[in-house]
């Protein structure tokens, strides 16, 4: 069997490594360069690759391909394997069926990786064998290759999901959705909504999906299709029989009729969302039978992931948070709604589309003033021009938290919330993140 991969990063060469361990003649195929350390593994492991070029006559042999998600079905050497019916599998599709772990699926638009990462903490603090895997970390089919788990937490994006035929997690969780990525879905929502709801399609009534009720886009997806899935609600609103919630305070899950509660104050995570990750990430616990108090100490415990709403430093008793990694709206909207100060925004960079307006009674109530940071900022002026009584615009992050420090006052928060995403002046959201870091230690 000739397994073709297009892509060598890390889902390509974890699969490479997967495939050549059960047999596969396998060729890696990447259009652009591989990266050296990359480079090294196939060579070690004696699998035949190419770089900056698709070599047809290697490729369009393939008994089956797997694709990187960054490559979009449109890309001409994919258009070719279709029209030649080979099947092109996403990496978690090629690699499932080597293993008989317990997995564990995180989609959603925002907070996939907060959930994927408390998961795994509550449930190897539990002393489960569990890894960690899908776009963070190590590659889900190189640990198949290499570990022997008992389970698995994955964070899996739409493109993952977009190449899967027979995949099905245990447990699936949908954080919520909102518009995203919709230059790869022919510019249509439902096409990105129905694509995170792949990751329910072949599950069974021994199966479970938590999904966040108060989401919209999800609540409407019910009314017109059904999963066989068992059904596992959060909400901070509403209240249920077999689900999570917030009332008075706590959080409450009654998941097969045993219940669980906690104060929320007692969860390290901070902010409404989180709430929600933490509901979401506890019912998951919950199934896995872990028992409350270690829930309890894991919760308490978690600090959150770097880039997400992480607390710098306080100086001069203003507290400067990175929350970088919001790349859109929504994401922002959570983080100016758990301001608890007057604060001082730092926003902007690349727009997908943004409708700023979703945010203006928060930037009304909270922000004192706007810090634009990106190369065209126009937007975001005549939207909030009015709004806040300072709005400047910088082209640096250096200058971008000088300002922040000279317009906040003692008890103030300066917050780095883009809503955008960073390639204008930046190379990715961990280096706007770090370089704020970096500015904030600097004053
Ligand atoms: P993802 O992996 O889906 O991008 P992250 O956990 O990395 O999600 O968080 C991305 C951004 O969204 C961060 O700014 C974070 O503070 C915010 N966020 C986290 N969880 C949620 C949620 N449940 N709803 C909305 N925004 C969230």
């Amino acid at each position: 069997m000739r397994l073709v991969i297009l892509g060598g990063g890390e889902s390509g060469v974890g699969t490479a490594i997967l495939g050549k361990k059960k047999g596969y003649d396998v060729f890696v195929s990447d259009f652009g360069k591989i990266k050296g350390n990359y480079k090294e593994v196939l060579i070690i492991n004696e699998i035949s690759w190419e770089e900056e070029k698709h070599t047809e006559d290697l490729i369009l042999n393939a008994d089956v391909v797997m694709k990187s998600p960054g490559i979009p079905d449109k890309s001409p050497i994919v258009k070719k394997l279709l029209a030649k019916e080979i099947p092109v599998l996403s990496e978690i599709e090629f690699a499932a069926p080597f293993t008989d772990a317990t997995i564990i699926g995180i989609t959603g638009s925002n907070g996939k990786t907060t959930t994927t990462m408390l998961t795994h903490h509550l449930l190897k603090s539990a002393g489960l064998n569990v890894g960690l895997g899908g776009n963070i970390g190590k590659s889900f089919a190189w640990q198949i290759a290499d570990n022997k788990y008992d389970s698995y937490v994955l964070e899996l994006s739409s493109f993952q999901l977009d190449g899967i035929v027979n995949f099905k997690p245990h447990i699936a969780i949908i954080t919520n959705i909102s518009p995203d990525h919709l230059d790869r879905y022919d510019y249509k929502y439902e096409n990105y909504i129905d694509s995170k709801f792949r990751i329910t399609m072949n599950q069974t009534e021994e199966d479970y999906l938590i999904y966040d009720a108060d989401d919209e886009a999800i609540s409407e997806w019910f009314k017109t299709h059904t999963t066989k899935a068992k059904l596992i609600p959060f909400s901070l609103t509403k209240t249920f029989s077999e689900g999570a919630y917030i009332k008075n305070n706590k959080m409450e899950i009654s998941i097969n009729q045993e219940e669980f509660t906690m104060d929320t104050e007692h969860i390290a995570l901070e902010g409404k969302h989180n709430m929600k990750n933490a509901m979401a990430a506890t019912s998951v616990a919950k199934l896995m039978q872990i028992r409350k108090s270690t829930i309890r100490e894991s919760l308490s415990n978690f600090q959150g992931v770097e880039h997400r709403l992480e607390k710098v430093l306080k100086i001069q008793n203003v507290q400067y948070i990175n929350d970088s990694k919001a790349t859109n709206v929504n994401a922002t909207f959570f983080a100016l709604d758990s301001m608890n100060t007057p604060t001082v925004w730092i926003v902007g960079g690349v727009d997908k589309g943004n409708d700023y307006n979703e945010l203006m009674s928060l930037v009304r109530e909270k922000v004192k003033a706007i810090i634009c940071l990106g190369v065209d900022n126009k937007k975001i002026i005549d939207v909030f021009g009015n709004v806040v009584d300072m709005m400047i615009e910088v082209d640096n992050m250096n200058d971008a938290v000088r300002m922040a420090q000279r317009l906040s006052e003692k008890g103030d928060t300066v917050l780095l919330s883009p809503a955008c995403a960073s390639f204008d002046l930046f190379e990715n959201y961990e280096d706007r993140g770090n370089q704020f870091k970096q500015a904030v230690k600097n004053l």
